[in-house]
């Protein structure tokens, strides 16, 4: 694994020594499985990154990504409304909701972020387009952001942490606004380019990941098509893009939102992850796997997110049925001492 440097100057030590893992920087050296690393000893006082709103049109275009899904549903209501209920629409729904929910949770989270699994270039594209269509940014910029939210999850440098909008309930509305989809209208911490070298490395990746917009145009043209072509009617083309589009992706913002603002203030805390994050059930079920977030803060390589039998975890059946083919295979999992010793 080629050694990665930070921005923030800090230095990879050589011993790996478990007694420094408590440390905020200790975070990234587990996602990225590079040996554990310490803040230097005249690293100046944390401080909140001052973080400059995006340009105006980036804003806009941002503003238009949140809330025209929401017209979407808004649109989807009076459809259901004037003509009833489709058994072709649900299943759209559902289908793009998998397929561009898992682009998300086994593409760019596990794979691409945390490295948890290895599989052949062919897939890693597939999961590209599938994420992209999940209309969350590039590739390169999502994993960019996570894993800096791993090196300082809950510290002021967080991107999207909660906990620091202010006192009073003002405070909390503004903390749980920030962390849900405001830190989206700012513009990305200096040198976020550098925590992804890794993946750069590759052309394929590079380009398959530039090409966003087209993957979240073909992300709405698919269910169109598919509505079209199964009810043989426009009509069918327009409701197949509402739900299986529009809908769809409405869902799969707030879920995968949720967890950077829910899943750090409502929840149980089963390991010793020296953050706020929480293991929360609901969030668990619908988002796949996500919510299990205090145990992947502590365990951020493993492939498996819901490490006991009930805690249900959609996308590790994926990766573990993946590997059953021969598509995915090192599939990294915490062992039994490890999660003795993590355990509070
Ligand atoms: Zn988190
Ligand atoms: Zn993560």
């Amino acid at each position: 694994m080629p050694p990665l440097s930070f921005p923030d100057g800090s230095a990879e030590t050589s011993d790996g020594d478990r007694s420094v893992s408590k440390t905020r920087s200790d975070a990234l050296s587990k996602i990225l499985d590079v040996p554990a690393f310490d803040l230097p000893a005249t690293s100046p006082p944390r401080r909140r990154i001052p973080r400059q709103r995006l340009s105006f049109a980036g804003q806009l275009w941002t503003f238009l990504g949140v809330t025209v899904p929401l017209g979407g549903l808004v649109a989807a209501i009076v459809l259901l409304w004037g003509w009833g209920f489709s058994w072709v629409d649900l299943g759209l729904l559902l289908g793009m909701y998998v397929v561009t929910m898992l682009g998300i949770t086994v593409g760019f989270h596990r794979l691409f972020v945390h490295r948890s699994f290895e599989t052949s270039v062919p897939v890693k594209v597939a999961l590209t387009a599938a994420g992209s269509m999940a209309v969350q940014g590039t590739m390169l910029q999502w994993v960019g952001l996570h894993r800096w939210h791993h090196q300082h999850s809950d510290c002021e440098e967080d991107v999207h942490s909660p906990h620091h909008g202010g006192d009073g309930l003002l405070g909390f509305l503004g903390g749980f606004w920030h962390a849900h989809v405001g830190w989206a209208f700012l513009a990305d911490p200096p040198g976020l380019e550098r925590y992804t070298q890794d993946l750069r490395k590759s052309p394929s990746l590079r380009a398959a990941s530039a090409l966003f917009h087209f993957w979240a145009v073909l992300g709405l043209l698919i269910p169109a098509l598919l509505g079209g072509l199964i009810s043989g009617s426009w009509a069918g083309a327009a409701t197949g893009l509402v739900w299986g589009g529009l809908v769809r992706i409405l869902l799969v913002h707030h879920l995968t939102w949720s967890i950077n603002s829910v899943c750090h203030l409502w929840g149980r805390q089963p390991y010793r992850s020296n953050d706020e994050s929480r293991n929360n059930f609901i969030f668990g079920v619908l988002a796949m796997g996500e919510g299990w977030h205090n145990t992947h803060h502590v365990f951020p390589t493993s492939a498996r997110h819901g490490l006991r039998w009930w805690e249900l975890d959609a996308s590790y059946w994926v990766i573990r049925s993946l590997s059953a083919v021969g598509l995915t295979w090192n599939l990294k999992l915490p062992s039994a001492e490890a999660q003795e010793k993590e355990r509070q």
